[in-house]
């Protein structure tokens, strides 16, 4: 199985394992920071999932889906076979 590029659309910065993603209480979130990525874009704190993600090194806003970026046109199959695979990380 092949594992997807993780990068921003707009200026393909590449997510750190030490990036760090608020759920923001401007935006009704629980202010839980958290690596977005190791969840699929699911708040650890509250269990929201934030469809849109900010890039850390561009500030835009992207679909969090468009962050991935697989090498096989076929990503909704791909998509659903990754999220049985998370670790636990809770
Ligand atoms: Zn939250
Ligand atoms: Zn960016």
């Amino acid at each position: 199985m092949s594992e997807p590029d993780i990068y921003c659309p707009h200026c393909a910065w590449r997510p750190l394992g030490t990036s760090r993603w608020l759920c923001s209480h401007h935006m009704g979130g629980c202010g839980t920071t958290w690596n977005t990525f190791w969840t699929g874009g699911v708040c650890p704190g509250c269990g929201y999932r934030w469809e849109i993600t900010a890039c850390l090194a561009c500030k835009q806003f992207a679909l969090h889906r468009d962050w991935y970026h697989w090498p096989e046109s076929d990503a909704h199959h791909l998509d659903r076979t990754r999220e049985t695979e998370q670790p636990a990380g809770q």
